[in-house]
């Protein structure tokens, strides 16, 4: 992290390393309030780490658990928070229904192929309004693009901004096509514009370091994003590689038949395929080849190890 960067008393960020998102704790003199609690196959060290904060504050009891939007490696500890510390979780206002509902076809999980925990929501947070955490004002955007109801948290006095995925210092989350087809390049393209024009001085992005220089990640992502646009079909090679990663990522090893059956199975791949006019057994074995390549992945005897 930047040692440079002026960050509020009651403010910490755990950095986690892939599958989980970061952590954000802000606090008061009364509440402790969290953002996003990570992948599911990490929810010992996800306790661990709150167990860790809770220690070091006295008389603070935990409040709110918020999302930025509800992708498995940002909401898989949800369940474990909520029963396990009593927090009351807020996500974003259009997926309010559909978590109460658990439509698992307007969640996404089952059609990224990742497993998430059912959870239930105390409430939702809106575009355009201001949440009170730690102290703190926090305006509440709508950030379109890798997730369409994903929202950002911005501190005007701090110049902060808890962006997600849909910024980080390198690019962004996955452009993932929806069942049209689409990818919502024009989203994510006003997302970055609206980033822009909050000026923010400070970006806790959720995955990686929190970073400075924002301008020149504005750029990288501004630039990448017309790659991706120019060239859909690289687009949708880059997610079935970012798919196959998490998967073993998760997994860590599997049979060679196992990757390929999910492979099968997992919705956002066969329309990848489709897409791309390949068979979805084409599909797996040039993203098994790219990530061997990018020394991402291993094969020894039909087993798949994690690299
Ligand atoms: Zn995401």
């Amino acid at each position: 992290m930047a040692s440079n960067l002026r960050l509020p008393p009651n403010f910490h960020v755990i950095e986690r390393g892939w599958l989980s998102a970061n952590q954000i704790y802000i606090w008061s003199e009364s509440f402790l309030d969290v953002i996003d609690s990570g992948f599911c196959t990490h929810q010992a060290q996800t306790v661990e780490l709150l167990n860790l904060q809770m220690k070091t504050l006295t008389d603070v009891s935990p409040r709110f658990l918020i999302n930025t939007h509800l992708h498995s490696d940002h909401c898989g500890g949800n369940a474990f928070l909520i029963d396990g510390f009593g927090f009351k979780l807020l996500v974003p206002f259009a997926e309010f229904d559909a978590v109460q509902d658990w439509d698992e076809a307007q969640l996404g999980f089952t059609e990224l192929g990742q497993p998430c925990p059912v959870f239930s929501a105390f409430g939702s947070y809106h575009p355009d309004t201001v949440l009170t955490l730690g102290n703190l004002d926090w305006e509440i955007y709508q950030a379109p693009g890798h997730e369409h109801e994903a929202q950002l948290l911005f501190n005007p006095e701090y110049k902060i901004l808890i962006s997600g995925d849909a910024l980080w210092e390198k690019g962004f989350g996955a452009l993932f096509p929806n069942d049209q087809g689409f990818s919502n390049f024009e989203g994510a393209l006003s997302t970055l514009e609206l980033i822009a024009e909050l000026q923010p001085e400070i970006v806790v992005p959720g995955h990686g370091s929190i970073f400075g220089n924002v301008s020149n990640a504005i750029s990288f992502a501004q630039e990448r994003l017309s790659y991706l646009r120019d060239n859909p079909e690289r687009n949708l090679i880059h997610i079935a590689n970012v798919l196959f990663k998490f998967k073993i990522l998760e997994w860590q090893s599997c049979q060679n038949d196992v990757a390929l059956s999910w492979f099968q199975n997992t919705l956002m791949l066969q329309r990848i395929a489709k897409l791309l006019n390949v068979s979805i057994q084409e599909l797996y074995q040039q993203s098994m080849n790219s990530l061997i390549k990018a020394n991402a992945m291993r094969v020894n005897g039909g087993q798949l190890f994690n690299a």
